[in-house]
Protein backbone atom coordinates (compact mmCIF):
# COMPACT_ATOMS: atom_id res chain seq x y z
CA UNK A 1 0.00 0.00 0.00
CA UNK A 2 1.23 3.59 -1.00
CA UNK A 3 -0.01 6.74 0.71
CA UNK A 4 1.40 10.15 0.71
CA UNK A 5 1.43 10.45 4.48
CA UNK A 6 1.13 7.93 7.16
CA UNK A 7 0.62 8.64 10.52
CA UNK A 8 1.15 6.85 13.38
CA UNK A 9 -1.21 7.20 16.06
CA UNK A 10 -4.67 8.13 15.87
CA UNK A 11 -5.44 9.96 19.31
CA UNK A 12 -5.79 13.56 19.38
CA UNK A 13 -2.70 14.54 17.26
CA UNK A 14 -2.84 12.10 15.06
CA UNK A 15 -6.70 12.43 13.90
CA UNK A 16 -5.96 16.21 14.16
CA UNK A 17 -2.58 15.63 11.68
CA UNK A 18 -4.83 13.95 9.04
CA UNK A 19 -7.88 16.63 8.96
CA UNK A 20 -5.45 18.84 8.54
CA UNK A 21 -3.74 16.94 5.44
CA UNK A 22 -6.55 15.97 3.92
CA UNK A 23 -7.78 20.00 3.88
CA UNK A 24 -4.37 20.37 2.29
CA UNK A 25 -5.66 17.72 -0.26
CA UNK A 26 -2.95 15.04 0.50
CA UNK A 27 -4.18 11.26 1.13
CA UNK A 28 -3.48 10.14 4.59
CA UNK A 29 -3.92 6.88 6.24
CA UNK A 30 -4.02 6.69 10.14
CA UNK A 31 -2.72 3.76 12.40
CA UNK A 32 -3.84 3.25 15.61
CA UNK A 33 -2.23 -0.17 17.24
CA UNK A 34 -5.92 0.05 19.64
CA UNK A 35 -9.29 0.14 18.58
CA UNK A 36 -11.41 3.19 19.21
CA UNK A 37 -13.47 3.89 21.47
CA UNK A 38 -10.35 3.56 23.69
CA UNK A 39 -9.47 5.51 27.13
CA UNK A 40 -6.90 7.15 28.13
CA UNK A 41 -5.79 8.75 31.58
CA UNK A 42 -6.67 12.16 31.35
CA UNK A 43 -8.45 14.96 33.60
CA UNK A 44 -10.11 15.82 30.16
CA UNK A 45 -10.53 19.21 30.11
CA UNK A 46 -11.33 21.09 26.81
CA UNK A 47 -10.69 24.38 27.60
CA UNK A 48 -11.80 27.49 24.76
CA UNK A 49 -8.77 27.36 22.59
CA UNK A 50 -9.34 23.56 21.98
CA UNK A 51 -12.80 24.15 22.12
CA UNK A 52 -12.81 26.69 18.64
CA UNK A 53 -10.50 24.08 16.80
CA UNK A 54 -12.85 20.78 17.90
CA UNK A 55 -16.18 23.36 16.32
CA UNK A 56 -14.21 24.51 13.32
CA UNK A 57 -13.38 20.80 12.57
CA UNK A 58 -17.07 19.37 13.04
CA UNK A 59 -15.44 17.19 16.04
CA UNK A 60 -18.30 18.43 18.61
CA UNK A 61 -21.03 17.60 15.93
CA UNK A 62 -20.85 13.87 17.39
CA UNK A 63 -20.38 15.01 21.16
CA UNK A 64 -23.72 17.38 20.96
CA UNK A 65 -25.87 14.91 22.76
CA UNK A 66 -23.76 13.69 25.95
CA UNK A 67 -25.25 16.43 27.73
CA UNK A 68 -21.64 18.34 28.29
CA UNK A 69 -21.85 20.70 30.29
CA UNK A 70 -20.87 24.58 29.16
CA UNK A 71 -17.63 25.80 31.74
CA UNK A 72 -17.29 29.43 31.71
CA UNK A 73 -13.91 29.68 33.89
CA UNK A 74 -11.83 28.55 36.84
CA UNK A 75 -11.61 28.56 40.27
CA UNK A 76 -8.69 28.01 42.10
CA UNK A 77 -7.92 26.90 45.82
CA UNK A 78 -5.09 28.10 48.25
CA UNK A 79 -3.56 25.88 50.92
CA UNK A 80 -6.10 27.87 53.32
CA UNK A 81 -9.11 27.22 51.29
CA UNK A 82 -9.62 31.05 49.58
CA UNK A 83 -10.74 30.89 46.32
CA UNK A 84 -10.42 33.26 43.09
CA UNK A 85 -12.87 32.76 40.09
CA UNK A 86 -12.01 33.97 36.41
CA UNK A 87 -14.38 33.88 33.91
CA UNK A 88 -13.54 33.08 29.83
CA UNK A 89 -14.49 36.37 28.72
CA UNK A 90 -14.98 37.03 24.91
CA UNK A 91 -12.05 36.88 23.58
CA UNK A 92 -11.79 36.87 19.69
CA UNK A 93 -11.02 34.17 17.88
CA UNK A 94 -11.96 31.99 20.80
CA UNK A 95 -15.07 30.52 22.16
CA UNK A 96 -15.73 31.87 25.68
CA UNK A 97 -16.04 28.27 27.15
CA UNK A 98 -15.53 24.60 27.08
CA UNK A 99 -16.14 21.20 28.28
CA UNK A 100 -14.98 18.23 29.97
CA UNK A 101 -14.99 15.43 27.65
CA UNK A 102 -14.01 11.92 29.00
CA UNK A 103 -11.46 10.72 26.45
CA UNK A 104 -12.92 7.65 25.45
CA UNK A 105 -15.45 9.89 23.85
CA UNK A 106 -13.75 12.46 22.56
CA UNK A 107 -10.73 10.50 21.49
CA UNK A 108 -13.54 8.55 19.12
CA UNK A 109 -15.19 11.49 18.37
CA UNK A 110 -11.87 12.49 16.80
CA UNK A 111 -11.34 9.41 14.94
CA UNK A 112 -15.40 9.06 13.69
CA UNK A 113 -14.53 12.76 12.04
CA UNK A 114 -11.43 11.56 10.35
CA UNK A 115 -13.22 8.31 9.29
CA UNK A 116 -15.95 10.91 7.55
CA UNK A 117 -12.95 12.41 4.87
CA UNK A 118 -12.52 10.86 1.51
CA UNK A 119 -9.14 11.13 1.75
CA UNK A 120 -8.13 9.55 4.69
CA UNK A 121 -8.20 6.00 5.92
CA UNK A 122 -8.17 4.63 9.91
CA UNK A 123 -6.84 1.29 9.81
CA UNK A 124 -7.20 -0.01 13.66
CA UNK A 125 -5.47 -2.48 15.35
CA UNK A 126 -2.19 -1.52 13.51
CA UNK A 127 0.89 -1.95 15.63
CA UNK A 128 4.22 0.19 14.41
CA UNK A 129 7.10 -1.37 14.88
CA UNK A 130 9.68 -0.08 12.77
CA UNK A 131 10.31 2.70 10.36
CA UNK A 132 11.86 2.41 6.57
CA UNK A 133 13.82 4.39 5.53
CA UNK A 134 15.71 4.91 1.97
CA UNK A 135 19.24 6.61 2.64
CA UNK A 136 18.38 9.12 5.87
CA UNK A 137 14.30 9.62 4.53
CA UNK A 138 11.70 7.65 6.16
CA UNK A 139 9.43 6.29 3.22
CA UNK A 140 6.27 4.53 5.36
CA UNK A 141 6.39 2.10 7.99
CA UNK A 142 6.19 -1.88 9.21
CA UNK A 143 4.52 -3.56 12.02
CA UNK A 144 1.29 -5.67 12.60
CA UNK A 145 -2.01 -5.26 10.95
CA UNK A 146 -4.30 -7.53 13.32
CA UNK A 147 -1.51 -9.80 13.73
CA UNK A 148 -0.27 -10.03 10.54
CA UNK A 149 3.21 -8.26 9.47
CA UNK A 150 2.22 -4.98 7.35
CA UNK A 151 4.06 -2.29 5.75
CA UNK A 152 2.96 1.29 4.33
CA UNK A 153 5.10 3.00 1.78
CA UNK A 154 4.44 6.88 2.36
CA UNK A 155 6.08 10.45 0.69
CA UNK A 156 6.05 11.22 4.65
CA UNK A 157 6.02 9.77 8.28
CA UNK A 158 4.12 11.63 11.18
CA UNK A 159 4.17 10.31 14.28
CA UNK A 160 1.87 10.87 16.64
CA UNK A 161 2.38 7.75 19.29
CA UNK A 162 2.28 10.40 22.18
CA UNK A 163 5.02 8.57 24.44
CA UNK A 164 4.56 5.28 23.07
CA UNK A 165 6.61 6.73 19.96
CA UNK A 166 8.22 3.80 18.39
CA UNK A 167 10.92 6.59 16.66
CA UNK A 168 11.41 8.17 19.80
CA UNK A 169 12.19 4.72 21.59
CA UNK A 170 14.37 3.65 18.50
CA UNK A 171 16.21 7.21 18.69
CA UNK A 172 16.66 7.50 22.06
CA UNK A 173 14.81 11.17 21.85
CA UNK A 174 12.79 10.73 25.09
CA UNK A 175 14.50 11.85 28.57
CA UNK A 176 12.46 12.14 31.32
CA UNK A 177 12.31 15.07 33.42
CA UNK A 178 14.17 14.77 37.24
CA UNK A 179 13.50 18.03 38.19
CA UNK A 180 9.94 17.33 37.94
CA UNK A 181 8.64 14.36 39.06
CA UNK A 182 4.66 13.96 39.43
CA UNK A 183 1.99 11.04 39.05
CA UNK A 184 -1.53 11.35 38.28
CA UNK A 185 -4.23 9.56 40.37
CA UNK A 186 -7.57 9.77 38.25
CA UNK A 187 -11.64 8.60 38.56
CA UNK A 188 -14.99 9.70 37.78
CA UNK A 189 -17.61 10.23 40.14
CA UNK A 190 -21.13 10.51 39.42
CA UNK A 191 -24.10 12.54 41.39
CA UNK A 192 -21.98 15.67 41.91
CA UNK A 193 -23.24 18.85 42.67
CA UNK A 194 -20.30 20.91 41.67
CA UNK A 195 -21.26 24.56 43.04
CA UNK A 196 -20.49 26.40 39.82
CA UNK A 197 -19.86 25.01 36.05
CA UNK A 198 -16.05 25.95 36.43
CA UNK A 199 -12.78 23.96 36.34
CA UNK A 200 -11.79 23.81 39.69
CA UNK A 201 -8.01 23.05 40.66
CA UNK A 202 -6.52 23.42 44.80
CA UNK A 203 -4.54 22.33 46.38
CA UNK A 204 -3.57 21.61 50.49
CA UNK A 205 -1.65 20.42 52.89
CA UNK A 206 -2.06 16.69 52.28
CA UNK A 207 -1.36 16.92 48.27
CA UNK A 208 1.01 19.77 48.32
CA UNK A 209 2.98 20.62 46.17
CA UNK A 210 0.66 18.75 44.02
CA UNK A 211 -3.13 19.51 43.51
CA UNK A 212 -6.45 18.34 43.26
CA UNK A 213 -8.92 19.05 40.12
CA UNK A 214 -12.97 18.78 39.58
CA UNK A 215 -14.11 18.77 35.84
CA UNK A 216 -17.74 18.88 36.00
CA UNK A 217 -18.48 16.46 32.66
CA UNK A 218 -22.57 17.19 33.04
CA UNK A 219 -24.55 18.58 35.69
CA UNK A 220 -24.18 15.31 37.68
CA UNK A 221 -20.92 13.81 36.19
CA UNK A 222 -17.14 15.18 37.54
CA UNK A 223 -13.96 13.31 36.84
CA UNK A 224 -11.54 14.17 39.82
CA UNK A 225 -8.10 14.00 40.12
CA UNK A 226 -5.06 14.48 42.05
CA UNK A 227 -1.41 14.95 40.67
CA UNK A 228 0.84 14.33 43.16
CA UNK A 229 4.90 14.25 43.86
CA UNK A 230 6.90 11.27 44.36
CA UNK A 231 6.58 11.03 48.01
CA UNK A 232 2.50 10.45 48.28
CA UNK A 233 2.48 8.69 45.23
CA UNK A 234 4.65 5.85 47.24
CA UNK A 235 1.82 6.48 50.32
CA UNK A 236 -0.96 6.46 47.22
CA UNK A 237 0.07 3.65 44.66
CA UNK A 238 -0.55 0.45 46.90
CA UNK A 239 -4.22 1.33 47.25
CA UNK A 240 -5.27 4.71 44.82
CA UNK A 241 -9.14 3.82 45.30
CA UNK A 242 -8.72 3.80 49.43
CA UNK A 243 -6.63 6.58 49.27
CA UNK A 244 -9.16 8.70 47.14
CA UNK A 245 -12.29 7.51 48.85
CA UNK A 246 -10.51 8.62 52.19
CA UNK A 247 -9.35 11.70 50.52
CA UNK A 248 -12.67 13.11 49.51
CA UNK A 249 -14.49 12.24 52.70
CA UNK A 250 -12.01 14.53 54.57
CA UNK A 251 -13.75 17.32 56.89
CA UNK A 252 -10.86 19.67 55.81
CA UNK A 253 -11.48 19.40 52.34
CA UNK A 254 -12.93 21.98 50.14
CA UNK A 255 -14.75 19.87 47.63
CA UNK A 256 -16.27 17.63 50.64
CA UNK A 257 -19.52 19.01 49.89
CA UNK A 258 -19.49 18.81 46.65
CA UNK A 259 -18.75 14.91 46.33
CA UNK A 260 -20.80 13.66 49.38
CA UNK A 261 -23.72 12.87 47.26
CA UNK A 262 -21.72 11.28 45.21
CA UNK A 263 -20.34 7.48 44.27
CA UNK A 264 -17.28 6.64 41.97
CA UNK A 265 -18.26 5.16 39.34
CA UNK A 266 -14.77 4.19 37.75
CA UNK A 267 -11.64 2.65 38.74
CA UNK A 268 -8.52 4.92 40.51
CA UNK A 269 -6.10 4.98 37.95
CA UNK A 270 -2.44 5.75 38.99
CA UNK A 271 0.15 7.03 35.95
CA UNK A 272 3.76 8.92 35.98
CA UNK A 273 5.97 10.07 35.57
CA UNK A 274 4.40 12.48 33.75
CA UNK A 275 7.38 14.68 32.49
CA UNK A 276 9.80 13.99 29.90
CA UNK A 277 11.26 16.37 27.21
CA UNK A 278 12.07 15.25 23.37
CA UNK A 279 15.44 15.80 22.02
CA UNK A 280 14.47 16.78 18.62
CA UNK A 281 10.29 16.70 17.09
CA UNK A 282 11.66 16.74 13.24
CA UNK A 283 14.30 14.94 11.26
CA UNK A 284 14.94 12.50 8.58
CA UNK A 285 11.28 13.62 6.89
CA UNK A 286 9.38 12.59 10.45
CA UNK A 287 7.58 15.73 12.31
CA UNK A 288 6.42 14.81 15.80
CA UNK A 289 2.98 16.03 17.05
CA UNK A 290 0.91 15.94 20.02
CA UNK A 291 2.98 14.05 23.26
CA UNK A 292 5.51 12.72 20.80
CA UNK A 293 7.24 16.86 21.48
CA UNK A 294 7.65 17.05 25.29
CA UNK A 295 5.38 16.85 27.95
CA UNK A 296 5.45 18.69 31.51
CA UNK A 297 2.69 18.42 33.88
CA UNK A 298 -1.33 18.88 32.87
CA UNK A 299 -1.91 22.30 35.94
CA UNK A 300 -2.87 24.21 32.48
CA UNK A 301 -4.71 22.23 30.67
CA UNK A 302 -3.81 22.80 27.45
CA UNK A 303 -2.40 19.38 26.17
CA UNK A 304 -4.92 18.31 23.67
CA UNK A 305 -5.21 22.05 22.46
CA UNK A 306 -1.60 21.94 21.88
CA UNK A 307 -1.84 18.30 20.00
CA UNK A 308 -4.63 20.10 17.64
CA UNK A 309 -2.09 22.98 16.81
CA UNK A 310 0.75 20.60 16.17
CA UNK A 311 -1.25 18.44 13.96
CA UNK A 312 -2.46 21.69 12.01
CA UNK A 313 1.39 22.99 12.26
CA UNK A 314 3.17 20.02 10.77
CA UNK A 315 0.41 19.14 7.76
CA UNK A 316 1.29 22.83 6.67
CA UNK A 317 5.07 22.16 6.89
CA UNK A 318 4.21 18.82 5.28
CA UNK A 319 2.28 20.25 2.27
CA UNK A 320 4.55 23.09 1.56
CA UNK A 321 7.19 20.16 0.90
CA UNK A 322 5.19 17.23 -0.81
CA UNK A 323 4.21 20.36 -3.21
CA UNK A 324 7.99 20.39 -3.79
CA UNK A 325 10.16 23.37 -4.10
CA UNK A 326 11.08 23.90 -0.13
CA UNK A 327 13.98 22.95 1.51
CA UNK A 328 13.52 19.97 3.82
CA UNK A 329 16.64 20.79 6.66
CA UNK A 330 14.85 24.67 6.54
CA UNK A 331 10.86 23.10 6.71
CA UNK A 332 12.23 20.55 9.55
CA UNK A 333 13.88 23.50 11.42
CA UNK A 334 10.72 25.91 10.86
CA UNK A 335 7.96 23.41 12.35
CA UNK A 336 10.53 22.74 15.12
CA UNK A 337 11.16 26.28 15.89
CA UNK A 338 7.87 27.33 15.43
CA UNK A 339 5.91 24.72 17.51
CA UNK A 340 8.44 24.77 20.39
CA UNK A 341 8.29 28.72 20.43
CA UNK A 342 4.38 28.38 20.82
CA UNK A 343 4.80 25.39 23.31
CA UNK A 344 7.31 26.90 25.72
CA UNK A 345 4.83 29.93 26.68
CA UNK A 346 2.15 27.20 28.13
CA UNK A 347 5.38 25.19 29.80
CA UNK A 348 6.45 28.58 31.55
CA UNK A 349 3.76 29.45 32.89
CA UNK A 350 3.23 25.99 34.18
CA UNK A 351 6.52 26.09 35.76
CA UNK A 352 5.64 29.37 36.97
CA UNK A 353 2.56 27.67 39.02
CA UNK A 354 4.73 24.71 40.47
CA UNK A 355 7.33 26.88 41.81
CA UNK A 356 4.21 29.22 43.66
CA UNK A 357 3.42 25.62 44.76
CA UNK A 358 6.28 24.75 46.09
CA UNK A 359 5.98 27.56 48.85
CA UNK A 360 2.69 27.64 50.55
CA UNK A 361 2.65 31.43 51.80
CA UNK A 362 3.81 32.56 48.10
CA UNK A 363 0.57 30.56 46.95
CA UNK A 364 -1.83 31.80 49.30
CA UNK A 365 -0.68 35.39 48.52
CA UNK A 366 -1.04 34.79 44.76
CA UNK A 367 -4.96 33.34 45.17
CA UNK A 368 -5.78 35.81 47.65
CA UNK A 369 -4.93 38.75 45.55
CA UNK A 370 -6.81 37.24 42.24
CA UNK A 371 -9.90 36.37 45.04
CA UNK A 372 -9.60 40.55 45.41
CA UNK A 373 -8.87 41.36 41.50
CA UNK A 374 -11.84 40.42 39.27
CA UNK A 375 -9.96 41.51 35.90
CA UNK A 376 -6.57 39.61 37.20
CA UNK A 377 -8.75 36.54 37.74
CA UNK A 378 -9.99 36.28 34.81
CA UNK A 379 -6.74 37.22 32.91
CA UNK A 380 -5.64 34.47 34.57
CA UNK A 381 -8.33 32.37 33.31
CA UNK A 382 -7.97 33.32 29.85
CA UNK A 383 -4.20 32.65 30.01
CA UNK A 384 -4.70 29.19 31.56
CA UNK A 385 -6.91 28.51 28.56
CA UNK A 386 -4.34 29.98 26.17
CA UNK A 387 -6.81 32.67 24.54
CA UNK A 388 -3.87 35.32 24.66
CA UNK A 389 -2.10 36.37 22.26
CA UNK A 390 1.78 35.04 21.49
CA UNK A 391 4.15 36.88 24.34
CA UNK A 392 1.61 37.47 26.83
CA UNK A 393 1.15 34.68 28.69
CA UNK A 394 4.52 34.96 30.10
CA UNK A 395 4.70 39.18 29.56
CA UNK A 396 4.32 39.86 33.46
CA UNK A 397 1.04 41.36 32.89
CA UNK A 398 -0.37 39.05 35.43
CA UNK A 399 2.18 39.90 37.91
CA UNK A 400 1.18 43.51 37.25
CA UNK A 401 -2.83 43.26 37.75
CA UNK A 402 -2.36 40.99 40.94
CA UNK A 403 -0.43 43.55 42.15
CA UNK A 404 -2.55 46.82 41.06
CA UNK A 405 -5.30 47.98 43.19
CA UNK A 406 -8.82 46.70 42.25
C1 LIG B 1 -2.85 12.83 33.92
C2 LIG B 1 -3.02 13.68 32.70
C3 LIG B 1 -4.03 14.63 32.67
C4 LIG B 1 -4.19 15.43 31.54
N1 LIG B 1 -5.20 16.33 31.53
C5 LIG B 1 -5.38 17.11 30.45
C6 LIG B 1 -6.46 18.02 30.40
O1 LIG B 1 -7.27 18.12 31.34
N2 LIG B 1 -6.61 18.79 29.29
C7 LIG B 1 -5.73 18.71 28.24
O2 LIG B 1 -5.89 19.45 27.27
N3 LIG B 1 -4.71 17.82 28.25
C8 LIG B 1 -4.52 17.02 29.32
N4 LIG B 1 -3.50 16.11 29.33
C9 LIG B 1 -2.64 16.00 28.14
C10 LIG B 1 -3.31 15.21 27.03
O3 LIG B 1 -3.83 14.01 27.52
C11 LIG B 1 -2.30 14.89 25.92
O4 LIG B 1 -1.49 16.01 25.68
C12 LIG B 1 -3.00 14.49 24.62
O5 LIG B 1 -3.81 13.37 24.84
C13 LIG B 1 -1.97 14.17 23.56
O6 LIG B 1 -2.58 13.45 22.52
P1 LIG B 1 -1.73 12.59 21.51
O7 LIG B 1 -2.64 12.32 20.37
O8 LIG B 1 -0.42 13.23 21.27
O9 LIG B 1 -1.37 11.24 22.29
P2 LIG B 1 -2.28 10.01 22.71
O10 LIG B 1 -3.62 10.47 23.11
O11 LIG B 1 -1.46 9.25 23.70
O12 LIG B 1 -2.45 9.15 21.39
C14 LIG B 1 -1.44 8.32 20.88
C15 LIG B 1 -2.09 7.23 20.04
O13 LIG B 1 -1.05 6.51 19.39
C16 LIG B 1 -1.36 5.13 19.42
N5 LIG B 1 -0.08 4.41 19.32
C17 LIG B 1 0.93 4.39 20.20
N6 LIG B 1 1.94 3.62 19.76
C18 LIG B 1 1.56 3.15 18.54
C19 LIG B 1 2.17 2.29 17.59
N7 LIG B 1 3.39 1.77 17.77
N8 LIG B 1 1.48 2.00 16.46
C20 LIG B 1 0.24 2.50 16.24
N9 LIG B 1 -0.39 3.31 17.12
C21 LIG B 1 0.26 3.64 18.25
C22 LIG B 1 -2.06 4.93 20.75
O14 LIG B 1 -2.87 3.78 20.76
C23 LIG B 1 -2.87 6.22 20.87
O15 LIG B 1 -4.18 6.08 20.35
C24 LIG B 1 -3.31 15.29 30.43
C25 LIG B 1 -2.30 14.33 30.46
C26 LIG B 1 -2.15 13.53 31.58
C27 LIG B 1 -1.05 12.51 31.58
Amino acid sequence: MKTDVVVIGGGVAGSASAFFLALQGLRVVVLDKTRFPRDKVCTSTVNPYAMTYLLKMGVMTELLKDGLLPITGMQGYSYEGSAYRGYYEPHYPFVNYGHTVPRYRLDSAFSNRVKQLSQVTLLEDWAVEEILYHGSRAVGVRGQHGGRPAEIKADFVIDAAGRGSIVARQKGLFEPMTDHVRYAVVCQFEGVEPPDPLFTIGTDDTIGPGYFCVFPVTDSIAIVGFIVDSALYERVKSDPSGWVDAYVRRESWVGREWLSPARRTTEVVTFGPLAFTTKTIAHNGILMVGDTTGFFDPLTGEGIGMAIRSGELAAETVAKLLNGGADWEREHARYEQTFLTEKAESLEQSRQMHRMLKRPAAYNRFVEALSRNQEAANWAARSFANMLPPGERVSGRLFELVTSKQ
